[in-house]
């Protein structure tokens, strides 16, 4: 066996409005060519001048990879020449950028049916601000140039190449994605480009240290991150084992085949010739603007997945989902809150609402096309679902009704529990009510009743026909009566003969 070495350069949009070095906007699916200005256009004589947010942005995501934030920070020209970037120079930072030596914990599950759990930590080599490139199109004769992207903030994670497996990447970025939106930084949107990766793969005989590189470009989905990486870590495998040696080049994933295609060489690697920007002062991160940073971070979601399980008492697996999205975490804590003042204990009302998140109303959004992002935009507001959750926790609404309530609170956009009240739906529990309607089924269904006196406790038939008068008997309350007592009276009933 050979051992593997995978390292990432993940690129993100950050979310700021205008772009990193002028003011034209920063947005996706715009008219082509509609958000561009001299700067960002590459004309002689203009002047970039720094998107501080973007900086601040960068420095959260920073932060919260625990790296650290030097004393000065500063940005480099990166040569290279391509139609899609119109100075012919990319700035970038390269000497000091603006987070640097900092680590995740990988934890958790692969995202694949079949993925081992994984807990290590994978060091952040850094994080550096830089400008996009635009946008090529290339359509049978003619390419086509849209510089909408070119100058929109990028900021982008190196890691060092402590993964092994393509499955570790995947968790890898998935990890990234969920911090970066909790930041509210970046949308995350891989389709978009919004978050864009590069694996760098190699292998070697084990205690034999890094092998020969190979870097795979422009993965724009984390399933291929773990193909391609696994298809590459194979490729290189069986060619140490025909005594062959690995290329260092730069390889493309065909996701139309399921596997890496050579793109272009890397002996003589690229000689970006980098030098300091002379248009763009130095930054120094004041104490004014890192306490800014420090003010805009949030309680990163590992961290919050672990909260959740120890106070509320919820599985692992239920507090991880939940806090797949902050808006759905966020939507969880303001609900069990409510419900707790509407007197539940907190870990049942936890469990029942954690309950609904992950079934009815996982389905509901669905069912409405919201996304689990927008949980914000559900008719049913959190205070809403702590009070129908009450409502059946406390017995005052059957399992039945409480469904109907709920369908109604979001239809008719409305409080469920001034329905249940409006539509009598308060559960039945007094046994002389629940007990005037067995009589009243006794008389109608009087044929059932006698077949069920006939059979034996615990037949089949006995438990059929003893379920369909149980039904009867809710269905004449309204689905009112309480379920357990009904059927305590009708196995009572079946008995007296
Ligand atoms: P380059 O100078 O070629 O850009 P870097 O040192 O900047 O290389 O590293 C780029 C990425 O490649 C990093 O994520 C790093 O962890 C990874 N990497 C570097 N060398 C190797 C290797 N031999 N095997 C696997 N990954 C590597
Ligand atoms: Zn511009
Ligand atoms: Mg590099």
């Amino acid at each position: 066996m050979y051992q593997s070495f995978i390292g990432l350069e993940v690129h993100i949009h950050l979310l700021t409005k205008t772009k990193v070095f002028c003011g034209c906007r920063s947005a996706f699916g715009d008219e082509p060519n509609a958000n561009v200005c001299p700067v960002c256009m590459g004309y002689p004589g203009v002047l970039p001048s720094l998107n501080i947010e973007a900086m601040r942005m960068g420095c959260m995501v920073a932060r919260s990879l625990n790296c650290r934030i030097p004393e000065k920070t500063w940005f480099e020209r990166k040569q290279y020449f391509y139609p899609d970037m119109p100075k012919n120079y990319q700035i970038s930072q390269f000497a000091s950028p603006l987070g640097q030596e900092g680590f995740v914990e990988l934890e958790g599950r692969g995202r694949h049916p079949g993925s081992r759990p994984v807990k290590k930590r994978v060091r952040i080599k850094e994080c550096h601000l830089e400008e996009d490139a635009g946008k090529m199109i290339h359509t049978g004769a003619v390419s086509l140039l849209d510089y909408n992207r070119a100058g929109v903030s990028l900021l982008e994670i190196v890691t060092e190449p402590d993964m092994e497996n393509g499955d570790e990447a995947e968790l890898f970025i998935h990890q990234l994605r969920r911090m970066v939106r909790y930041l509210g930084v970046c949308d995350g949107n891989m389709e978009e480009g919004s978050l864009r990766a590069d694996a760098n793969v190699s292998i070697n005989f084990p205690g034999r240290g890094l092998g020969k590189k190979v870097e795979i470009k422009n993965l724009n989905s984390s399933r291929f991150v773990r193909l391609a990486l696994d298809y590459e870590i194979k490729r290189q495998g069986e060619l140490l084992d025909a005594g062959k040696t690995v290329i260092q080049e730069t390889r493309l994933w065909n996701e139309n085949r399921d596997e890496t295609m050579p793109m272009r060489q890397k002996e003589n690697a690229q000689d970006y010739r980098y030098f300091p920007e002379p248009d763009l002062p130095v930054f120094v991160p004041g104490e004014a603007f890192l306490k800014s940073v420090e003010d805009a971070l949030v309680e990163l979601p590992q961290v919050r997945v672990r909260r959740l399980a120890e106070d509320y008492g919820l599985t692992g697996e239920q507090a991880d989902l939940i806090c797949e999205e902050k808006a759905q975490a966020d939507y969880f804590e303001e609900a069990a809150a409510e419900a707790v003042k509407r007197g539940l204990e907190k870990r049942t009302a936890a469990g029942r609402i954690a309950n609904f998140l992950l079934t009815g109303i996982k389905h509901i959004l669905n069912r409405e096309g919201i996304p689990a992002h927008q949980i914000g935009q559900l008719k049913l507001t959190p205070r809403r679902l702590a009070a129908l959750t009450a409502a059946l926790v406390l017995g005052q609404v059957s399992g039945r009704n409480g469904k109907e309530a709920l369908e109604a609170a979001l239809a008719e956009d409305r409080d469920p529990e001034e329905l249940i009240r409006e539509r009598g739906w308060e559960q039945i529990t007094d046994p002389a009510k629940i007990a005037e309607a067995v009589k009243a089924v006794a008389a109608a269904e009087a044929g059932a009743v006698a077949e069920a006196r006939q059979t034996a406790a615990g037949d089949k038939r006995r438990r059929t026909l003893t379920a369909f008068l149980v039904g009867k008997v809710l269905s004449a309350t309204g689905g009112r009566a309480e379920a357990k007592l009904a059927r305590t009276q009708v196995e009572a009933l079946i008995q007296q003969g």
